[in-house]
């Protein structure tokens, strides 16, 4: 458990770091006034979702990179957003949607969750 733990949290700690990094989404997109990520968690080969949970992005501040970690425990991938979302935040999309299978592992299996995005955008006129 210690260790899972620790893993963890290097893990969101270089998440961190990159997202630092990173362009300001405000910068990349000046108009954007809210942007709000509905993420729904599933195993592949079943319908009901295993999480499904909202993330509201505070525009003035959010990096221009879209990172949501995998939701299996014990999996170390993450699921990068940011090609699919922010060329349609560029062309004023006020919605968006995706998929993304997470190419991780759990143990010595493929981690089969599939991770179904929705993002709704509002831009100032
Ligand atoms: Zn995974």
């Amino acid at each position: 458990m210690r260790r899972r733990f620790d893993e963890r949290a290097v893990r969101s700690a270089e998440r961190r770091a990159r997202e630092d990094a990173a362009p300001r989404l405000i910068a990349a997109v000046p108009n954007l006034e809210s942007l709000q990520i509905n993420v729904r968690e599933h195993r592949a080969g079943n319908t009901v979702a295993d999480a499904t949970y909202v993330r509201r992005v505070v525009v003035l501040h959010a990096p221009a990179m879209f990172i949501v970690p995998c939701g299996e425990p014990s999996c170390r991938d993450d699921h990068d957003l940011t090609s699919s979302l922010m060329p349609g935040l560029r062309n004023g999309a006020t919605q968006l949607e995706g998929e993304d299978d997470c190419r991780g592992t759990v143990g010595s299996s493929p981690c089969q969750r599939v991770l179904r995005w929705t993002a709704i955008a509002a831009y100032r006129p």
